[in-house]
């Protein structure tokens, strides 16, 4: 027998037990999104490899290893996008959304890595990602940080760090390289080989490291902080003002910096210790060289992803998630004029009572298998219609979890008599 095809390492499905968790999750941040006055946005999940090593940067992780490029039939290099912040700039300037105007956008989809699979890292992942253009104060990085506290509040999930840090300026940066290269220089025996690689292309990645070896020399290293001038410092001075006036607790962590090269100013990262290595559920930052990076008149803009995998494993842990509804009720049927029938009722309750959840018998089976169907559906109530129900103009109604007796109801009135049994729920 041929063997059965799987899907690919990395990537899951969602089963329907699990959909209403990532139901849950979606709604909560849809309406919280729509209560600060931010507008979702869909962009296709492929674009051209360019827009990645334009924005991404050509010496990241992402773009060095990470991302799925193929060659599509007509010879153009494409990416399966491996986040959402160059397409919603691609985006927002193709439509001249950028245009003397500020922009609250916010996106979900699957993104795609080639990294290495494991506990809260795949190849396929979802993000639901916000971006804010056209606003360089302080202020709306706290509006973005507030709107990601109030998520957590709402839904219910406690324990997360809030991480800041600021990268400054290009220039600072550069400036600040120079120093961190001439350290790790001097202690060229003590970096790992993902260092020694890193070192001369992308030297801050190296304080971002997870290898417990390298933490002494990490802590040892120039601090960025150090070297940033007056406009940033007040940029950051004035942020860590507003989240105090918010009453929005964080820690500086001097070595935060983002896995892209597009940031400037303001990173942040959400933070919890209960999922292991993969511990970052929600990181962002400023990014004010972007647009222009991409064409784009030189636009200021503030954004940041959360990892929903992450998000759900953390609420699935606290137990606080909704489970998969059930059928109210299932309609059993017996005989060929009462399936045809059914349907037709089973129609007009749905008219009539539109939050009830039916679910109709469909196809052959006896009277024991279909009781059987609807035990495990979940409902309350079977409704019977036989042969003997349809010679009466009735309706079989028999409680399946309560201790009632079966009754029997005209057609007529069998809308009426479900509203009484489900309004007393
Ligand atoms: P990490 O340091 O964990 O690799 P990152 O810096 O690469 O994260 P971002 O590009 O900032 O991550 O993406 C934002 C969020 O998306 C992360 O904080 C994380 O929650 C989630 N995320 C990133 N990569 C993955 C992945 N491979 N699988 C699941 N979630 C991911
Ligand atoms: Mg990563």
């Amino acid at each position: 027998m041929a063997k059965n095809i799987q899907a690919i390492r990395g990537m899951h499905d969602v089963l329907p037990s699990q959909t209403p968790h990532w139901q849950y999750l979606e709604a909560c941040v849809r309406d919280v999104l729509g209560r600060y006055g931010y507008q979702e946005i869909r962009m296709p999940i492929v674009e051209s490899t360019e827009l990645f090593k334009r924005s991404i940067g050509e010496v990241t992780d992402i773009v060095e290893k990470e991302m799925y490029t193929f060659e599509d039939r007509n010879g153009d290099s494409l990416t399966l996008r491996p986040e959402g912040t160059a397409g919603c700039v691609r985006a927002a300037l193709e439509h001249g959304l950028l245009h003397n105007q500020t922009q609250r956008l916010w996106y979900q989809g699957p993104m795609f890595r080639h990294e290495r699979p494991q506990k809260g890292r795949y190849r396929q992942f979802h993000q639901i990602g916000v971006e804010a253009f056209g606003m360089a104060g302080p202020d709306i990085d706290a509006e973005l940080i507030l709107i990601t506290a109030r998520l957590w509040k709402e839904l219910g999930i406690d324990g997360l760090e809030l991480q800041l840090n600021s990268l400054g300026t290009a220039e600072e940066r550069a400036a600040y390289r120079q120093e961190l290269v001439a350290y790790f220089e001097r202690h060229h025996d003590a970096l790992d080989e993902d260092s020694r690689r890193r070192l001369h292309s992308n030297p801050l990645r190296i304080l971002d490291t997870k290898n417990p070896d390298m933490a002494e020399l990490v802590a040892g290293a120039p601090v960025l902080a150090d070297h940033l001038g007056e406009d940033s410092r007040q940029h950051f001075g004035q942020l860590q003002a507003l989240l105090t006036a918010a009453g929005v607790n964080f820690v500086l962590n001097p070595r935060l910096v983002r896995g892209l090269d597009y940031y400037s100013l303001t990173v942040f990262e959400w933070v919890t210790d209960r999922l292991g290595a993969q511990g970052t559920v929600c990181a962002g930052g400023r990014y004010d060289g972007l647009v222009a990076q991409l064409g784009g008149r030189s636009t200021p803009a503030v954004g940041f992803a959360m990892g929903v995998e992450r998000l759900i494993a953390l609420l699935e842990e606290d137990g606080r998630l909704p489970e998969a509804a059930r059928a109210d009720v299932y309609l059993v049927q017996m005989g060929e004029a009462a399936r045809r029938e059914a349907l037709v009722l089973a129609e007009r309750l749905r008219d009539a009572l539109p939050q009830l959840r039916l679910l109709a018998h469909c196809g052959e089976g006896g009277f024991k298998a279909q009781f059987k169907r609807a035990d495990r559906s979940g409902a309350r109530i079977a409704l019977v219609l036989g042969e003997g129900e349809l010679a009466r103009g009735e309706i079989g109604i028999k409680h399946l979890r309560d201790e009632l007796p079966q009754e029997a109801v005209a057609v007529d009135r069998l809308a009426g008599r479900l509203a009484e049994i489900f309004d007393k729920s």
